[in-house]
């Protein structure tokens, strides 16, 4: 069963963070690694346009999900946080992450999850590991997702796969695809854990 979603609003420092509510799931990745094809895919069209919106890009786009129209509280947020990793910015992953990325992932209560994208067709990126090595710090659970697995045929996959855990230091990593909905029931799937857990 799909979850309702419903825009929240968009945040550019702490200060404009909903209240903490549900578990939080927050997406992080490479601009143009496939997030927002991802949410879409992951929550229905409806928002593909809200997510794309000019200007809303160097912010954090908060969403509710309902599990029904009948109940106002919602079961989980995701948090949809800026791309990064533009070359001209490759000393820190983004210009934003000290501003409000940074104090968001250091202290958010609420944050459940992170979901981490990497293109699989890309080899490991430092920015990547940059980002995984803060999670650790902060001791944050994490995700990592190789996204447009589509785009590789099945040998491909295991080889992108194998080097992306290797170049990133992580034993598990999702294969994904907005195109297919590959992988995407098993991430709904550790979603919905997390906001079960979260309701007890
Ligand atoms: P964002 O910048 O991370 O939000 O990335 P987008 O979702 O805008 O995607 C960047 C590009 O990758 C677009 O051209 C998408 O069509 C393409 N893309 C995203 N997801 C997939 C996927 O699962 N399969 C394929 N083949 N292409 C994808």
């Amino acid at each position: 069963m799909r979850l309702i979603p419903k825009f929240l609003l968009s945040a550019t420092s702490p200060d404009q963070f909903p209240l903490p509510s549900a578990p939080e799931v927050a997406f992080l990745g490479r601009s143009n690694v496939g997030k927002s094809s991802l949410l879409n895919a992951l929550v229905g069209s409806k928002q593909a346009h809200v997510s794309s919106t000019p200007g809303r890009t160097q912010a954090i786009n908060f969403f509710a999900l309902r599990d029904s129209a009948a109940n106002t509280q919602p079961v989980l947020l995701f948090a949809d946080l800026p791309g990064y990793g533009y070359a001209k910015l490759s000393k820190s992953i983004t210009a934003e992450w000290p501003k409000f990325i940074e104090p968001y992932l250091a202290l958010r209560s609420t944050l459940a999850l992170c979901v981490c994208l990497v293109d699989s067709k890309v080899p490991p990126q430092e920015s990547d590991a940059q980002l995984i090595h803060y999670l650790r710090e902060m001791d944050r659970r994490f995700v990592v997702v190789a996204t447009k697995a589509d785009r590789l045929s099945g040998n491909e996959r295991t080889r992108s796969a194998a080097a992306l855990k290797r170049g990133l230091g992580v034993d598990d990593l999702l294969l994904c695809s907005a195109k297919t909905e590959l992988g995407l029931k098993e991430l709904w799937g550790m979603m919905r854990a997390i906001a079960a857990d979260r309701s007890r």
